[in-house]
């Protein structure tokens, strides 16, 4: 079967991959996906869609459930390795149920074989050529990549380390635990795309708000795709990412304005923390950026 081409955003979470997720869908031969992988979870049933449905009510996707509602583990949640074998390429994965145990080789395959209906699905419904999946899962994307299944096109969305803990901060996490996140998965980002010999396209948040139409132009012209082949462009089209962030529920913006309240709403220690442990990786990102 001819493989498919999919826009792998990766990065570290609260780095505005929804905003890029349906930016990059206003494309007439975009689709966005928005964090597929959480179709399959039992935890997250009743998941809305950006169009405002449930997910089995949803025109795009109610299709696809109704059919493989009953063939899907509903226990299989992520695609995980573990910090360790991710940092190092172990090439032992886990499917993660519910209960934390790991599940055998054959739920490895069930999972390959749902994300490729999944993208097969979304591609017929939607006619597009190219599909976005951001699950941010860097450990879904080479999977995928080593069973031959996926074309994949990386991108790295790297926003201010500062702006990512003033995010998270808001939902209630503690500031070392989104420090270690970004750290850790924005390494687990490079370390991936090294392995797969791939150059990841590194795009910065704060540039994507201040230019988001410049900035997705780049990202398909540097994936070896023309922007003028992708026709018009549409914020009206609904899109049909599914999750339960509220920006998922509403149009696709079109003025984003870059949130600089972390400047003023972080204390003095959270802002040189921030910058003591992840300053320096901050900016070798900014540079490969450029
Ligand atoms: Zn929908």
């Amino acid at each position: 079967m001819e493989k498919n081409n999919v826009i792998f955003i990766l990065g570290a979470g609260h780095s505005g991959s929804t905003v890029l997720d349906m930016l990059l869908g206003t494309y007439d031969t975009v689709c966005g996906l928005g964090e597929c992988e959480k179709l399959v979870s039992s935890y997250n049933q009743g998941l809305v869609c950006a169009c405002g449905e449930t997910l089995d009510r949803c025109i795009f996707w109610g299709g696809w459930i109704r059919t493989h509602a009953s063939d899907i583990r509903q226990d299989t949640y992520r695609c995980i390795r573990g910090l360790v074998g991710g940092l190092l390429g172990v090439s032992r994965y886990h499917c993660i149920r519910r209960d934390g145990r790991t599940m055998a080789e054959t739920d490895l395959l069930q999972y390959c074989a749902t994300a490729q209906s999944v993208y097969y699905y979304a591609r017929r419904q939607s006619g597009a050529t190219v599909l976005v999946d951001s699950s941010k899962n860097v450990d879904r994307c080479e999977l995928l990549y080593y069973r031959g299944s996926v074309n994949p096109i990386i991108i790295h969305l790297v926003r201010d380390v500062r702006g990512v803990v003033y995010s998270g901060k808001k939902k209630g996490k503690s500031v070392w635990v989104i420090l270690w996140f970004w750290v850790t998965q924005n390494i687990k980002v490079r370390a991936a795309s090294r392995r797969m010999h791939t150059v990841p396209i590194t795009v910065l948040y704060e540039e994507l708000v201040a230019h988001p139409r410049e900035t997705t132009d780049r990202i398909l012209r540097a994936s070896g795709l023309d922007p003028a082949d992708f026709g018009a462009v549409s914020f009206e089209r609904q899109q049909h990412q599914p999750a339960g962030n509220r920006l998922r529920s509403t149009q696709t913006p079109r003025h984003l304005t870059l949130d600089t309240a972390w400047m003023s709403e972080l204390s003095v220690w959270e802002r040189a923390v921030s910058i003591i442990c992840a300053g320096w990786l901050l900016w070798y990102l900014r540079r490969c950026a450029r």
